[in-house]
């Protein structure tokens, strides 16, 4: 194939210009695709008055008659600005102009974007799972909502935990029977297709980019990008989120609970406060360094305490007695396999002399950091409990005598009480 240059000049030039930019694109042959002088041999046969010909080849450009001159899509022709260019595209066999490649570019960005979207949506399809909610579910479900919910972004992102209760027992067992029922919805691998979304959308960083801000580049999350995590899944019959939170709170609070759901609750409180005293213990035995045993008789103690007594009057006993325990080790260096159970010794003989007087706990002492209000508990308090009482300062029985003083008690058909 021959190939012939055609030279186009951009901006008026001297004869002795052109003469240069002409060398500039000869070819070895026409045969070849090598040209035949070398910068600094143009540059040499011309005078001092003659620019140097790196700067003068921003006024020209060449083309040749091969379709890699002319773009596929739009037909213009596009004529190569240096020598590289020419020779790269004379090597290959189409080209497509810049203007159609963002073109392109574009249409696959947005159907990309559609793909995301479209991924969500069919993910969070919309189930009919409202009417087997039950008590506990709308309870948990509305600390979720309650919380900062974004539409579309996840409750729980793979990487983070969050305390919806304050129990992990409760947690792990209420979001999967949310998760089986449809409410909640897991997503935790992302199809290759969508990978490829993203990537389009977002190029190589598919998940996070950095933004600069005052503290230096920080990573932002890309709006569109699908974060793995736990979803909130609205159910048939509801626009938003919003509309769901309303009808669901409404239903804690002014739909009734029927006997055996009841009896849940009672579950869910008992789990969540023996879980602050665990909580409690463990600060405890770290601040003293003192080992305390996770006994069958602690936990026997902390469940009785969790019903019976509020945790701040407990926190001031637990402190008292830790003391008496430590300075009891140092007097009588008592065994080693004795020492981890002496504090819940201490405790038990404490409560029980406290029930056998008829007695009871005044003094209280502020909870440490470690022990804090959950998303649920916060709930509970602001929507059952009158104002100026603290979760923590009531006993679990007090706190569901107060929660179900608010609710009215609905017949069951499958209550125990009814058959
Ligand atoms: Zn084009």
């Amino acid at each position: 194939m021959t190939i012939e240059p055609i030279i186009c000049y951009l901006k008026p030039l001297s004869d002795e210009e052109i003469n240069a930019i002409n060398k500039y694109w000869t070819l070895k042959d026409e045969c070849n695709e090598e040209f035949k002088y070398t910068m600094k041999e143009i540059d040499s046969q011309h005078g001092t008055e003659c620019k140097k010909v790196s700067s003068l080849i921003k006024k020209t450009t060449c083309m040749a008659q091969t379709p890699s001159f002319i773009c596929s899509d739009c037909k213009q022709a596009i004529p190569a600005r240096n020598r590289s260019e020419f020779v790269r595209r004379l090597s290959s066999s189409s080209f497509q102009c810049q203007g159609c490649e963002k073109k392109q570019l574009d249409s696959l960005r947005e159907e990309s974007i559609k793909i995301l979207l479209n991924f969500l949506d069919s993910q969070l399809n919309k189930l009919d799972y409202y009417s087997k909610l039950s008590y506990i579910d709308k309870l948990v479900l509305s600390a979720i909502l309650s919380n900062g919910y974004q539409e579309r972004k996840p409750i729980i992102t793979h990487d983070t935990r969050m305390y919806v209760s304050g129990s992990e027992n409760v947690d792990n067992s209420t979001l999967s029977r949310l998760a089986g029922l449809g409410a909640l919805v897991k997503i935790h691998e992302l199809p290759e297709e969508i990978q490829l979304a993203e990537m389009r959308v977002y190029g190589r960083s598919s998940g996070q980019f950095y933004r600069k801000t005052r503290n230096g580049y920080r990573p932002q999350k890309n709006p569109l990008a699908i974060e793995k995590g736990i979803y909130f899944s609205l159910p048939a019959g509801f626009n938003n989120s919003s509309e769901f939170f309303a009808k669901i709170y409404d239903d804690i609070t002014n739909g009734g609970i029927t006997t055996e759901e009841i009896a849940e609750l009672k579950q869910l409180v008992v789990d969540i406060r023996a879980e602050n005293f665990y909580r409690l213990i463990e600060h405890i035995s770290q601040e003293f360094k003192l080992e305390i045993s996770n006994s069958v008789p602690l936990s026997a103690l902390l469940i009785h305490l969790s019903e019976n007594y509020a945790l701040t009057k407990c926190c001031y006993t637990f402190y008292f007695f830790v003391e008496k325990v430590i300075v009891y080790i140092y007097k009588n260096n008592p065994d080693s396999y004795s020492r981890p159970h002496l504090f819940t010794k201490f405790v038990s003989n404490y409560i029980q002399e406290v029930q056998d007087n008829g007695w009871e706990l005044k003094l209280t002492r502020q909870l440490p950091e470690t022990i804090f209000t959950s998303n649920l508990e916060a709930l509970v308090s602001r929507s059952f409990i009158d104002g100026h009482f603290n979760w923590h300062s009531l006993t679990a029985n007090e706190v569901i005598e107060h929660w179900l003083s608010k609710v009215s008690i609905r017949d069951c058909p499958n209550s125990p009480l009814l058959a």
